[in-house]
């Protein structure tokens, strides 16, 4: 098929990003059936890549918006085609090269995210206003840890419990850890998942660079998105700090026997794997371990938890788009933790708190199921009776 510029370069950016892999796609379809779009609507993630290895995408469509980087295609591909790259590199296509419509809603979080440093459009000045009436010491060079809460438990007014929450317990254990002045910005996970390359460049370049001078050894993270960008992505850019996610640490403290949980929590509680702590980075155990060892707390799980438990919809930048009502995997997971008779839903990434929380507002359910940050209920368990 005869390729024109400016698709011809759009064709050639796809491919690159695909690279080899894409070529051996054999169009077998499996994408598309484990896909959980089609749970909801119909959505052919084997004809984004056939069009792709033609060099005939449909740049207007919202398909080429619509896949969250859930990875449950991924690891299922025969060929290995790293389908979320291609995902990235039609969206960067679009953002980069001007074919096609961005979404009003992930425009005005991209120039967000440009102008301030952060998705919501917050002032960077405020954030770390969530930790003005705590006991939260600034970074320094020599100090063990940093804590770096994502954008979301930073500004949310509900999220902001997160960030909180963490360091209630790192104070109470008498953990050496700071955080980092207000230069810096989003992790830029989501932002280039959905295309936008160059500012993601410039986010990594102004972390990298704070942290790097600031002296940062070992970095905890809230969200799994910061965890997947800082651990997988910065290296490359010259990042050079170990990263660890919350519930790895307090794991790993519970193991140690420096994290003691005595205060009984009598609630049947489920837990929602993100995509990516879960499929991303295979962190399954570590957030189930410290549930586990709530006294009273009984986990039970999804009816497809671990490498098939679905996503919440945040990932790829969804988190910034409107989904409409009867295509939100978060409604459809809530209504399994009712079903299961959950009392609470326990979480561990921002993005999924945002979205349980809408869901269950919207569905009239939050009296009947709590949506809770895995830190939430470890602080709570700390507390005496
Ligand atoms: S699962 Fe892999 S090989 Fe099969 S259609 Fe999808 S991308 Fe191609
Ligand atoms: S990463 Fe998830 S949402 Fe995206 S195409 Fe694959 S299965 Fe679908």
């Amino acid at each position: 098929m005869e390729v024109l510029s400016p698709y011809k370069e759009a064709a050639d950016v796809i491919f690159e990003a695909g690279g080899e892999p894409l070529k051996l796609c054999y169009q077998c379809g499996l994408c598309t059936s484990i896909c959980p779009w089609n749970l909801v609507r119909n959505f052919l993630v084997r004809r984004i890549m056939h069009e792709a290895q033609l060099g005939a995408t449909d740049f207007g469509s919202e398909d080429v918006w619509t896949c969250v980087t859930c990875r449950a295609c991924v690891q299922h591909c025969p060929r290995g085609v790293e389908i979320i790259d291609v995902m990235r590199a039609v969206r960067r296509a679009v953002a980069s090269l001007g074919i096609g419509i961005v979404p009003d809603a992930l425009r005005i979080s991209a120039k967000n995210i440009a102008g301030v440093g952060n998705p919501l459009g917050e002032a960077p000045e405020k954030r770390n206003d969530w930790a003005k009436d705590l006991q939260v010491k600034d970074f320094a060079s020599g100090t063990e840890l940093l804590y770096f809460p994502c954008c979301i438990p930073s500004y949310d007014p509900d999220a902001k419990m997160v960030a909180r929450s963490t360091v209630a317990i790192f104070n109470k254990l008498g953990i050496d850890y700071g955080i980092i002045g207000t230069e810096a910005k989003c992790c830029g996970e989501a932002i280039r998942k959905a295309g936008h390359e160059e500012t993601f460049l410039s986010l990594a370049q102004n972390n990298i660079g704070l942290f790097n001078s600031s002296g940062v050894k070992t970095v905890i993270v809230s969200s799994p998105h910061c965890y997947h960008t800082f651990k997988d992505e910065y290296p490359e850019l010259g990042g050079k700090f170990e990263v660890i996610h919350i519930t790895q640490y307090l794991a790993s403290l519970i193991d140690e026997g420096k994290l003691k949980l005595s205060k009984k929590i009598d609630k049947k509680v489920i837990y929602s794997d993100p995509c990516y702590l879960g499929r991303h980075h295979d962190i399954y155990d570590e957030p189930r371990k410290i549930l586990q060892s709530i006294p009273g707390l009984e986990l039970i799980e999804f009816p497809d938890a671990r490498e098939n438990g679905l996503c919440c919809g945040g990932g790829g930048g969804r988190i910034w788009m409107d989904t409409p009502k009867g295509e939100r995997f978060s409604d459809i997971r809530v209504d399994q933790a009712v079903d299961k008779g959950a009392e609470t839903i326990a979480l561990a990434c921002p993005y999924c708190l945002l979205n349980y929380r809408d869901s269950v507002l919207s569905m009239g359910k939050a009296e009947t199921v709590q949506i809770r940050d895995i830190t939430e209920l470890v602080a709570e368990a700390m507390t005496e009776e």
